[in-house]
């Protein structure tokens, strides 16, 4: 399973089933890409192979961002309806994740009862916890934040704002994840090696922390919103 994302100005939609190729060592057993653009965002998932996943995307869409996933199950069957990305009620935001929220049954219970939910997945929780957070009156930064401050888990998160097209949030705590850094654009990946063919320069990231990613600069912070500094380190493997 992995994540992939990237905000630039080429079309996304490739750069982005490369990138999930490239992971695909790793296992899975559904895959989908979320991209954005002026019409708004659009989502594409399939269970199965990423060769399915491709013959599903409308190719005359553009859109220079986007994130992407393999899913490998843990809450909800392999199914087209529990691959990711998930969205909001609404579809304002769209979320992609890695990983196991051991408390998400607790918190829908708590938190999201007049929620009417799509997947069976732990992932939907988080998705519509920022959606009733922002709906609240909060910044989407804070509301992605304080929900992360909520979850018990695993998570490497991919999280789009329909509303802002020039911002990819990203967030992790006990699964890999890592921002690439380019000429006009930036990418996030699992794994360096998903990204590798657009960059060799990638910042780390540490447990609980969230980066927000345009195409010109990253910003890294904790879950109290602290600004971190962390030079790029090159990333020297065979392709
Ligand atoms: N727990 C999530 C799900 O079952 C994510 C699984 C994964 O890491 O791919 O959908």
């Amino acid at each position: 399973c992995g994540i992939v994302g990237y905000i630039g100005n080429l079309d996304s939609k490739e750069i982005l089933l490369k990138g999930l190729e490239k992971l695909e060592y790793r296992g899975y057993d559904s895959a989908g890409i979320a991209v954005m653009n002026e019409e708004g965002v659009h989502v594409f998932k399939e269970k199965g192979r990423i060769a399915d996943l491709r013959e599903g995307v409308n190719t005359d869409v553009f859109a220079s961002a986007g994130i992407g996933h393999t899913r490998w199950a843990t809450h909800g069957v392999p199914s087209k309806e529990n691959s990711h990305p998930h969205q909001s009620t609404s579809t304002r935001f769209t979320l992609v994740h890695n990983g196991v929220i051991e408390n998400y049954d607790l918190l829908k219970r708590e938190y999201l009862t007049g929620v009417e939910f799509k997947s069976e997945t732990d992932t939907e929780v988080i998705v519509q916890m920022i959606e009733l957070f922002v709906g609240e009156g909060l910044h989407v930064e804070e509301a992605f934040r304080k929900t992360l401050k909520l979850l018990h888990g695993s998570y490497a998160l991919g999280l789009l704002d329909e509303q802002d097209r020039e911002t990819i949030y990203v967030a992790k705590n006990k699964s890999p994840l890592l921002v690439g850094l380019g000429d006009e654009f930036n990418v996030v990946a699992s794994d360096a090696m998903a990204m590798l063919q657009v960059t060799n320069q990638y910042v780390e990231l540490m447990d609980k922390e969230i980066v927000i990613v345009k195409k010109d600069f990253v910003t890294i912070k904790n879950l109290n919103g602290d600004v971190i500094k962390r030079d790029p380190y090159t990333a020297e493997l065979d392709m």
